[in-house]
């Protein structure tokens, strides 16, 4: 049998390796060198005034909700079509969570589903205080609608870009502009991998600040910020009550490293989406979107399988490929439907295009490394299953 193809694969190269070695051999094993330089690089790449590395994005997301204060009197509103984590974080904080449906097309937070909700939701006084969107597969969602939207209807953004590592929207990186706050992953399944890690960056000093008592204890020995008088140059204050959420610079420096081949990745994972899109026309699939005003960075390929157009179902297909040592997945089982959810009042049928889309999908193999070779035997693969219906 040909050799298993997973739908995501990190690349480690020697140069990454050396990065993490020398760290090894070095006096800093965490808190070091590594860490602000990746944060510098990464906020440069990414147009951001400020980056905050975290140890995974989780962690980003709960303390970028402290971050705005979100608490138990809170409202976060975020899309169903998503990692359970842009969820929890604002469980974390004891808020009350909703969820906005999805654009059939782009599969992100839909615009006008959400602008409905926001106006049925002053009529009752219950305007969230934080919308979380999700650009899926790293595909930006509509931050112009959503900024007019936050401007007018007075809450803040934290976008969850855990797929959208160099991705843009209307010239702009994601992470730049729109958001009060982004957070990145890297998770060893996404775009670059610090094995585990995270980044949140915004534009505010102001929230930078509260970011780094949050990842570190509520603790800072930065004598600008102290409320007393140090009692000498051992002295540390905890300010608030924070969290060990730091990445080591182990971690700071291999997710440096591979951000070196950041740009080359983007492009590689580009030109395979476009050849899937060439190699799957014609068959009763629904392709990801496309828009001129985005550049995608292609974390995921999602492909759904229209029933309507052919008498066979997504599970069918799914176990064909996987037989085929073809490493399909599926993203993602609506949040509102997962147990934990339903315990908290959600029920199937909350949103019906998030379901719809999740009976249907399926993630085809996407990494850098992939070669046409493999993808050649996916689609056939994947147009034999289909066919035999
Ligand atoms: C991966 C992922 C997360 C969580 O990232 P970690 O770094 O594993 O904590 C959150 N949201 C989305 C959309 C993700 O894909």
């Amino acid at each position: 049998m040909t050799q298993f193809i997973p739908y995501s694969r990190q690349d480690i190269d020697a140069s990454d390796i050396d990065a993490v070695t020398s760290v090894l051999r070095s006096e800093y094993l965490t808190q070091g060198p590594r860490i602000e330089e990746f944060e510098a690089t990464f906020a440069a790449l990414h147009g951001a005034r400020h980056a905050v590395a975290v140890s995974n994005a989780t962690a980003g997301l709960h303390i970028a909700c402290l971050a705005l204060e979100v608490g138990p009197m809170s409202r976060v509103w975020t899309t169903p079509n998503s990692f359970v984590a842009s969820a929890n974080c604002a469980l974390y904080c004891g808020a009350t969570v909703d969820f906005v449906d999805i654009d059939p097309m782009t599969r992100n937070l839909c615009m006008q589903a959400l602008e409905n909700k926001l106006i049925a939701a002053q009529a009752r006084n219950t305007l969230p205080d934080v919308v979380i969107p999700v650009h899926f597969a790293g595909f930006a969602c509509d931050m112009h609608a959503l900024s007019r939207l936050a401007r007018r209807f007075g809450f803040k953004i934290i976008e969850d870009a855990s797929h959208a590592t160099g991705a843009m929207y209307d010239g702009q990186p994601v992470g730049s502009r729109f958001a009060d706050l982004s957070v990145f992953s890297f998770h060893a399944v996404k775009i670059i991998t610090a094995g585990e890690g995270g980044m949140v960056t915004t534009q505010s000093g102001e929230l930078d600040q509260r970011l780094r008592l949050l990842r570190s204890h509520g603790i800072t020995r930065d004598t600008a910020l102290l409320e007393k008088d140090p009692h000498g140059p051992w002295y540390y204050e905890q300010q608030t009550l924070g969290f060990n959420y730091r990445i080591t610079d182990i971690q700071a420096a291999l997710g440096l490293s591979q951000l070196r081949r950041l740009s080359g990745w983007r492009e590689a994972r580009e030109r395979l989406a476009y050849q899937y899109d060439e190699k799957l026309r014609g068959l009763p699939l629904q392709l990801p979107a496309r828009s001129d005003d985005r550049v995608c960075s292609w974390h995921l390929y999602a492909v759904e399988v229209t029933h309507e157009a052919v008498d066979i179902d997504r599970q069918t297909v799914f176990k064909a490929m996987r037989a085929a040592g073809i490493g399909v997945n599926v993203h993602y089982i609506p949040i509102h439907t997962q147990p934990h959810y339903i315990g908290l009042g959600f029920k199937p049928g909350d949103f019906p295009a998030a379901e719809n889309y999740y009976r249907r999908a399926l993630s085809l193999p996407l990494f850098p490394a992939l070669t046409e070779e493999q993808q050649d035997y996916v689609v056939a693969t994947l147009s034999k299953a289909l066919v035999k219906a």
